[in-house]
């Protein structure tokens, strides 16, 4: 068995929503879960502090990404130091509540370009909005091919159908599974397979353990289920 591995979770602390890495690593070792991906809250203004000292907390356990606001000026200067100087392993963004297309050039490119040179992985909010529908994802996996992109809730509610085309069509583009029902997630992995889907919580606004299990139902067939829990994400991280 590979590393089961959360893609999705927050920590921090805004109004509305709290979860330190004590409390997650608490969560993942009552479900039997080796380690999770962590970034911050999004909304309002947020750094990457409260989860660089997490990491710094829990080496072994968490995975940070950076997330940034690509309206702020300092956007790429602060991926920058997250991955080379804080050793941060991706980046989060949240098109929606930021207020921007995914595939606006002048801001969301040099981010990309960051990837490519750094070599990371990508997690951006994917529900069926405005701002970062599944075209949306397209135009990015076809516009920098190296760059791993995850889609974070595969495009539920209303574009689950063309999230699995796009994502079936650019090989470096993954369907994460949070917040997604699992009848989508099986679509999802009969129609493209299980190397393309990687499971994800958005803990802390999940039934933490309801959503691991949730997805021994995901394939029947058992190294499929092991990619999409774990090997897929540790592969996208190089682990
Ligand atoms: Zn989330």
């Amino acid at each position: 068995m590979s590393l089961v591995i959360d893609a999705h979770n927050h920590l921090g602390d805004r109004p509305g929503a709290r979860q330190t890495g004590a409390e997650l690593v608490a969560k993942i070792d009552a479900a039997g879960v080796d380690k999770a991906v962590v970034f911050p809250f999004v909304e309002g203004n947020f750094t990457n502090d409260f989860v660089r000292d997490a990491y710094q907390q829990f080496p072994d356990r968490l995975i940070p990404y950076c997330a940034v606001n690509p309206w702020e000026r300092d956007a790429a200067a602060i991926v920058r130091t997250c991955i080379a100087d804080w050793g941060f392993k991706g980046l989060k963004l949240h098109p929606t509540i930021n207020g921007y297309h995914l595939a606006d050039p002048e801001l969301v490119d040099p981010l990309f370009r960051i990837a490519e040179e750094l070599d990371f992985p990508i997690i951006v909010h994917g529900a069926s909005d405005l701002y970062n529908s599944p075209p949306e994802f397209a135009l990015m996996a076809k516009r920098f091919p190296r760059v791993r992109l995850m889609m974070a809730h595969m495009g539920f509610f209303w574009s689950v159908d063309q999230a699995i085309d796009f994502a079936g069509e650019f090989e470096n583009l993954y369907l994460e599974t949070s917040r997604a029902p699992i009848f989508e997630i099986q679509t999802a992995v009969k129609r493209i397979g299980a190397h393309k889907v990687i499971w994800g919580t958005d803990s802390p606004f999940v039934d933490y353990e309801f959503e691991f299990q949730k997805m021994e139902r995901a394939t029947p067939d058992r190294s499929g289920y092991e990619a999409i829990v774990g090997g897929n994400i540790a592969r996208l991280l190089k682990l």
